[in-house]
């Protein structure tokens, strides 16, 4: 296997997976300046529900979540003597060294964080001249943690194919814990989310109670967006700032 610094790669092609695979790897195997051990415990982590928190939380609280966690891999790391590691996507780590259960607890033991949370969807509602408010409430949490998956590699030759099976099955992995790849097992529904509980009551109309709407704005992922009721024809506006709110102010 030819390993370059990935910064002197070119390429104009969209990447494939195994493509991604070996540069992120090369990312990794940089940051070794006297050379890798073996056998290593090859660890890929990533954040949590990022995409929940960031439409909860807003870019600015995600983009700290990651800066606190890459400050955290980088002193563990350097704690682990002879050990390496990289930030390899967006909310992505890969860490090398001979002991990655000891390596993912210290990082969740600092990492992990679990705050009150107000979560609530609003509506503005209006027809025929006439404004009708409701919001739904539930006090609740909201938790920051990541997940970690590991496999031993016994050399080098080993590391661009744990790397891509560690890529493809970290979906899989329970969150604010280790697991080893060869313990993974496909999550038994309902999936993880950062937030503990949502309103009881989904969204619905304020006037006609209903909840069949054309919505014309807005990301279904969460409780926000503009729509229309397809029953009375009112305009409604949803949102959840209330929650929003409460977590900063936490
Ligand atoms: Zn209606």
């Amino acid at each position: 296997m030819v390993l370059t610094c990935p910064t002197h790669e070119q390429s104009t092609a969209l990447p494939s997976n195994a493509m991604k695979t070996r540069v992120k790897l090369e990312r990794l195997l940089c940051t070794f300046t006297g050379g890798e051990r073996f056998p290593s415990e090859l660890v890929l982590c990533n954040l949590a529900d990022t995409a929940r928190r960031n439409s909860h939380l807003g870019s600015s609280v995600v983009d700290q979540d990651i800066a606190t966690f890459d400050a955290l891999v980088r002193k563990l790391t350097i704690a682990a003597n002879g050990a390496g590691s990289a930030r390899v996507g967006g909310d992505e780590w890969l860490f090398l060294g001979t002991d990655g259960r000891a390596f993912a607890r210290a990082a969740l033991d600092e990492y992990a964080l679990t705050q009150p949370y107000r979560a609530d969807w609003s509506c503005r509602a209006t027809k025929d001249g006439e404004e009708r408010i409701v919001d739904e409430v539930v006090t609740t949490s909201l938790t920051r943690t990541a997940r970690f998956v590991g496999a031993i590699a016994a050399s080098r030759d080993e590391l661009e194919s744990l790397a891509g099976r560690l890529a493809n099955r970290i979906w899989q992995a329970p969150v604010a814990t280790f697991v080893l790849l060869e313990d993974l097992a496909p999550p038994r529904p309902p999936r993880w989310q950062c937030v503990a509980a949502y309103p009881a009551r989904a969204y619905y109309c304020p006037f006609c109670t209903n909840a069949d709407f054309e919505w014309t704005d807005g990301d279904n992922a969460v409780y926000s967006g503009d729509a229309t009721c397809k029953t009375c024809d009112a305009s409604l506006s949803f949102d959840d700032a209330g929650g929003r709110e409460a977590a900063c102010a936490g």
